[in-house]
């Protein structure tokens, strides 16, 4: 007898007749056997329209009841899932997140899981309860419900899973695994069999939204073999897991873009010492992350300082940067929310040279600009105009080789 997380997302979750047939998977593998523990997200378009309406009645909705509004959507698929199940005959149990509980931080939609006590999920195991867990949602030391960041119900699954050290943990998604790119903006994506918990990081950090970063950490940390696979078909999926040989062999493994960003450049900024960190300290502040920066040369002792933010942040980030620039004296702000990231991943970089070379060149030759540039030991990034992701994917998918056929 094993003990099996599955976690299944928004789409496998998207109608009644979905979660009957999500039902319908948990109680084949419980058949056969196994403890379960099952953890959900809200039917797909739900926690959308949630974030849509916290933004319809004010400007900037307070952190802790945003936290509250979002995390309902996961209590209504608890609710049916583990509705179903008992229908068909099967003992079956929801768990909000702070009835477990998951106990995060205090970092309202970005919460970190800090501990999870299983006592009440093991005595359900024990009793044959199929346990059902509500993702995405936690509580805090003072009882506050938290969320733990947008695709957060992966977090929840493998971190549940390292807490009880299940046997196996499966994410069920759309589809059929992690693929070098999104296959569903590149035709010819080949999906991975095996790939590196770094790797993965970068992937997911970088826009591959298949796997939310943070559960990959946890995978990392606790030596989580991660499954991920399709919850409409029974094909197998990709492993996440320790890096070995072969992956070092190949130079490219994916291809990742993100248009979740902003960029805001503040121009004209006197180039003292200490300037980067006066506009970057109140965002800090203010719980935000930044990630691309650059700073150009300066002239006539003055320079452009440009960083990019998550779009989520991006009103509140301008509106801090707007304060900031008249204490340094800056002469403009300039904004722009077109633009996309596009980064290309894999361990084997660091044994080639010239790949980033290979990254720009294929660019250039499409007449795509770079705004931005940013490399770590297994990926380069870079910034350009939104409206050429799709086609920069697919020319950098060919350039390293990594189409399926
Ligand atoms: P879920 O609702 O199951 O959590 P998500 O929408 O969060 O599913 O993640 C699955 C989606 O991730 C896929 O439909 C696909 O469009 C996207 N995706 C982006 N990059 C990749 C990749 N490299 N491999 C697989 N899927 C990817
Ligand atoms: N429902 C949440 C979201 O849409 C969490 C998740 O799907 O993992 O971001
Ligand atoms: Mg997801």
């Amino acid at each position: 007898m094993a003990l099996v997380v599955q976690k299944y997302g928004g789409t496998s979750m998207g109608s009644v007749e979905r979660i009957r047939n999500v039902a319908k998977r948990v109680a084949k593998t419980y058949d056969a056997g196994n403890d379960m523990v099952i953890v959900v997200s809200a039917m797909s378009g739900e926690t959308n329209k949630l974030v849509a309406l916290a933004n319809e009645i004010c400007e900037f909705p307070d952190n802790r009841e945003y936290d509250v509004l979002v995390a309902s959507g996961e209590q209504v698929s608890i609710a049916l899932l583990a509705m179903c199940l008992k229908s068909m005959g099967y003992k079956a149990k929801s768990y909000h997140g702070w009835q477990v509980p998951v106990i995060t931080d205090s970092a309202f939609s970005k919460a970190r899981i800090e501990e999870i006590p299983d006592t009440k999920i093991r005595a359900d195991l024990k009793d044959g309860t199929i346990v059902i867990v509500a993702g995405f949602q936690g509580i805090d030391r003072e009882g506050n419900v938290t969320t733990l960041g947008r695709g957060g119900s992966d977090t929840s699954a493998v971190a549940l899973a390292a807490a009880m050290k299940a046997d196996v943990c499966e994410i069920y998604t759309d589809v059929d695994g992690v693929y070098t790119t999104d296959p569903n903006i590149c035709q010819d994506a080949r999906k991975i069999e095996k790939v590196s918990y770094d790797e993965m990081l970068e992937l997911a950090s970088l826009g591959a939204k298949v796997l939310q970063i943070r559960s990959v950490e946890f995978a990392k940390k606790y030596n989580v073999d991660v499954h991920v696979r399709s919850s409409f078909n029974d094909n197998p999926g990709t492993m996440v897991t320790k890096e070995d040989k072969d992956m070092e062999a190949v130079l490219v493994s994916g291809i990742a873009y993100d248009k979740n960003e902003a960029k805001i450049a503040v121009m004209g900024v006197p180039d003292k010492p200490g300037i980067a960190a006066k506009i970057l300290s109140p965002l800090s502040d203010a719980n935000i992350s930044v990630d691309m920066i650059v700073q150009n040369a300066s002239e006539g002792g003055l320079t452009d300082f440009t960083f990019t933010v998550t779009k989520a942040d991006f009103k509140k980030a301008l509106a801090i940067t707007r304060e900031v620039a008249k204490e340094i004296n800056a002469k403009e702000i300039a904004e722009d929310e077109n633009i996309s990231k596009i980064s290309i991943v894999g361990v084997g970089m660091r044994s080639h040279a010239g790949v980033a070379t290979k990254m720009f060149q294929t660019l250039a030759k499409e007449g795509i600009n770079i705004q931005m540039i940013s490399t770590s030991e297994i990926k380069v990034s870079v910034v350009i105009d939104a409206k050429y992701t799709e086609l920069a994917v697919r020319v950098l998918h060919d350039a390293f080789g990594l189409s399926g056929k």
